[in-house]
């Protein structure tokens, strides 16, 4: 028998292969080689064989996040965090306390900024001219599907209120017609950002490498990287992996927005399998919608704003077109669905796809009426859900903007892990960042409370849609992988060793201290990360 190149060690090993359990790995050029017990591994054992033993640790294959913005989400989370600002006042107060510490020439920056925040008024930019008068200010919200930004911001982008997009994006303007700061989805939202300061290439790929880190740090092996909506953002990662490994590995699925034409999607179609040592370009993800916040989901009924009644693209058809070349092509494709209405079309669009094998996820479902659930059974799709941006976003007490929005009835359909789980569909789960955090370990444990776990007292919206522990750990681990058709996160004979390593079970800890388990490190194909880089601390 072949004698492995390293074994590592460990009291307690999830293969996620039924209920198997082991407590030694072997491997040899990254490849899972040998699995068994601690007196098994020394008769495959050699002289040269390296040992790693860590222990009364527990090891489960590498956990993924199936949703993730890294470069991106560096543009969106420029400047002061305002995700925790409780009230308007608060907001004001941190951006004004923020501004001051900027150069007087510069524009002051924020993000995370949730819209409740405004209580029932229209989100405007006049909060951010009222905390720093006469400058220059732009602030993401926390959606990232929208944006304030103040008078000087909006003259500086030469913004007039006249502008029109080719998809549902829009400069929200005053009965008078004037821009009101107000700025709805992402073709309106460039136009403006045009007028900041542009991040340089080198800048982000120092705050890719840093974030990758933190992601590693925090138990993570992979993610799933839905955009490209950084024109760099290949060459940001070549030039990472010029300088080193990549902490994590990534899928990237570029997305093809309402308004692209047809030639972004052909570009996109050529951009497939092109890859680095630990990134790869697969799949291609599509958006039907905005969001429930931002008045811009696609429902059946408007909401209480008499809003959110259409879809991002002008002629839905065109989604259906762009979904259909890309799975002709055999292409995986998933497809931001957040409203019921948008869920439904989307639904339908896949279960009329011809079967040839390949896979179409759909991410979000936030809010999915019964009929509709019953035809995403038998669609074909699987899903993508984040726990937290209902156990973050949504009130048990429905005082937030999304509940508000929707109403009682409609938001009592918010977020049903629990009946996709239960219908047996492939159920990923992820973080969507820099929307929500991207510590694993609080998604998890969120998973299973259906509360904010890491808040004592934090209340939980319809705890029904619990999963337990297992069931959460597959939707970061096998079922990341299924859900496009790939196969992993197992830890069986001829895989690669990606492993996450805590220093308890995560199967049996309670949520609330699963939240602060130790990760006390992670191997992407049989190599140690390390996570202690010295800029991780800088
Ligand atoms: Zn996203």
């Amino acid at each position: 028998m072949q004698t492995p190149e390293t074994v590592i060690f460990a009291d307690t090993i999830h293969s996620l292969d039924g209920e198997k359990q082991y407590t030694a790995i072997g491997i040899t050029a990254g490849v899972v080689t040998h699995l068994g017990s601690r007196s098994e591994a020394a008769e495959w054992s050699g002289p040269d064989t390296k040992v790693i033993d860590h222990g009364t640790a527990t090891i489960t294959p590498g956990l993924v996040d199936a949703h993730i913005h890294p470069i991106f989400g560096q543009s969106v989370a420029r400047g002061v965090f305002l995700g925790d600002a409780k009230d308007l006042d608060d907001a004001r107060r941190i951006f004004a306390r923020h501004a001051e510490s900027q150069p007087a020439d510069a524009p002051v920056l924020g993000y995370g900024l949730n819209v409740a925040v405004f209580g029932e008024a229209e989100p405007h930019g006049g909060l951010l001219d009222e905390a720093a008068p006469g400058r220059a200010s732009y602030v993401t919200c926390f959606d990232a599907h929208s944006a304030l930004a103040s008078q000087p911001m909006l003259a500086a982008a030469g913004i007039t209120g006249a502008e029109t997009f080719d998809d549902a994006s829009s400069i929200v303007v005053d009965s008078e017609g004037r821009p009101t700061g107000f700025i709805r989805e992402f073709s309106a939202m460039a136009l403006v950002e045009e007028a900041l300061p542009p991040l340089t290439i080198e800048g982000k790929v120092d705050g890719l490498e840093r974030l990758l880190r933190g992601m590693a740090a925090s138990g993570l092996t992979g993610g799933e990287m839905l955009d490209l909506a950084d024109p760099d953002s290949l060459e940001i990662l070549r030039r990472l992996e010029e300088r080193t490994e990549l902490p994590i590995k990534l899928r990237v699925a570029p997305w093809i927005m309402a308004s692209d034409a047809p030639e972004q999607l052909r570009h996109l179609i050529e951009l497939q399998g092109q890859h680095g040592r630990r990134w790869q370009v697969r799949g291609v993800k599509l958006m039907i919608d905005g969001t429930v916040d931002n008045g811009t989901a696609w429902l059946y009924e408007p909401d209480s704003e008499g809003e959110s009644t259409e879809s991002l693209y002008l002629e839905p058809q065109r989604y259906v077109d762009n979904l259909r070349t890309l799975a002709e092509a055999g292409i995986t494709t998933t497809t931001h669905a957040i409203g019921d209405q948008g869920i439904g079309f989307v639904i339908k669009a896949i279960s009329e796809l011809p079967g040839n094998g390949v896979l179409h996820r759909i991410e979000h479902l936030e809010e999915m009426n019964d009929e509709d659930f019953t035809a995403l059974k038998s669609s074909g799709a699987t899903v993508s859900m984040q726990p937290t941006h209902c156990t973050h976003f949504v009130r048990a007490d429905g005082s937030d903007a999304w509940s508000r929005r929707l109403g009682g009835h409609r938001a009592s359909f918010a977020f049903r892990l629990r009946d996709v789980q239960d219908a047996g569909m492939v159920l990923a789960l992820g973080s969507d960042w820099p929307i929500a955090p991207y510590d694993p370990r609080l998604i998890l444990a969120d998973a299973q409370t259906r509360r904010r776990t890491e808040v004592p007292g934090s209340d939980s919206a319809q705890p029904r849609h619990k999963l337990s522990a297992r069931e959460a750990l597959e939707g970061y681990t096998v079922n990341v992988h299924a859900s496009t058709g790939a196969v992993g996160g197992r830890i069986v004979l001829g895989a690669p060793a990606d492993l996450t390593v805590f220093a308890e079970d995560p199967l049996s800890l309670a949520p609330e201290q699963l939240c602060t388990v130790d990760v006390l490190g992670t191997y992407l194909d049989g190599q140690p990360v390390n996570a202690g880089d010295p800029l991780l601390t800088a």
